[in-house]
């Protein structure tokens, strides 16, 4: 990109940027928090987490100190949960192996969990300040638009490289992010042109082919799964299960469930007290779709790997993002049900 492009790039973001919270005070562990917020979810959403995160576990000694109950309490909604869970670890880890200090090399940032080349990049660029690319789905879409690029956007190493040859040595991290707010505010998935400062020059305004760019990667195709959900109460308990292991769920909680040919992974007398609306949610390469049924059982029998909770637990507890939908709703309903 040439010397005058990157000026106007420049210009527009000092005067254009947005204030966000974590742009005020830009320490390692704030720029980390947030970037990792950021990926797959929209900055409105992310603001009100953040805020309350920041309140929350103010330094990353306390999210360190966190049980790992409570950190995924603080991310429940904003989902993709394995990046709370790796936050968490990558906190301890920096306590115990780096006396608490965030490092700032490349090679130590990749050994932490959670970090993959985007966090690295911002926080090494907007945190240390150094001449280091952050490729974001923004970044992409501006670049393969600016210099009609061919590759895929699935091409990372090439997406680097073209970000680095944008990059200055004197503040490179203002370009670096003026690139990813370009690409949030102007040059989004219908691109705004005629407020771009990049107009004149963007190859691919000039040709009429901004919407050619960029060039999608072949998705694997979604995989559809319906489920049948039981919801069981014995008095004012209800059976639910917390997912363990390294599955994506894991630390969520769930009410038992089974594919929707299938019956439960148990053997409990159950009899039928009502059914309730389907809750479709996607997650990964999955569309899934749950048909929720409300039973009572006579007593709480041992279900080995389940446990008994009384109901008006079930809001205090983090649940997955289906199975949350359900838990709103039985909790509107259930009082006519239960038998103390
Ligand atoms: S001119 Fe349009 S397509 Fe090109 S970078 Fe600007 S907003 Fe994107």
């Amino acid at each position: 990109m040439e010397k005058n492009s990157l000026q106007k790039l420049k210009n527009w973001f000092l005067s254009e940027q947005r204030p966000l919270p974590w742009r005020e005070d830009r320490s390692p562990y704030r720029v980390w928090v947030s970037e990792v917020m950021l990926q797959q979810t929209q900055v409105a959403v992310v603001i009100p987490y953040f805020e309350r995160w920041m309140k929350k576990f103010p330094t990353l000694e306390s999210l360190a100190a966190a049980s790992p109950e409570e950190v995924i309490k603080a991310w429940e909604g904003l989902g993709y949960y394995s990046r709370a869970r790796n936050l968490h670890k990558a906190a301890q880890r920096i306590v115990e192996h780096k006396k608490g200090i965030i490092p700032s090399t490349l090679s130590e940032l990749e050994e932490l969990p959670g970090f993959g080349p985007y966090t690295v990049g911002a926080v090494l660029s907007f945190a240390f300040q150094k001449k280091v690319p952050a490729v974001d789905g923004n970044v992409v879409r501006v670049l393969s638009r600016f210099f009609t690029s061919s590759h895929d956007c699935s091409k990372r190493a090439h997406y680097e490289e073209l970000t680095l040859s944008c990059l200055r040595d004197e503040e490179p991290w203002v370009l670096m992010e003026a690139l990813i707010e370009l690409g949030a505010q102007v040059c989004q998935k219908k691109p705004k042109c005629g407020q771009c400062p990049l107009m004149e020059e963007c190859k691919a305004y000039i040709q009429g082919r901004v919407l050619d760019f960029p060039i999608p990667r072949k998705r694997p195709s979604t995989i559809q799964l319906k489920r049948h959900v039981a919801l069981i109460l014995a008095g004012d308990h209800i059976l639910i299960k917390q997912e363990k292991g390294r599955k994506v769920m894991s630390g969520l909680y769930e009410f038992p469930y089974a594919p929707l040919e299938e019956s439960l992974p148990f053997q409990i007398s159950l009899h039928k007290l009502d059914v309730f609306p389907l809750v479709k949610h996607g997650f990964t390469r999955y569309d899934v779709t749950l048909f929720p049924t409300l039973y009572k059982t006579e007593k709480k029998e041992r279900v080995v790997g389940y446990e008994w909770c009384p109901v008006q637990h079930l809001e205090g507890l983090p649940f997955s993002s289906g199975h949350r939908r359900i838990v709103a709703h039985l909790l509107e309903h259930v009082d006519a049900y239960l038998t103390h």
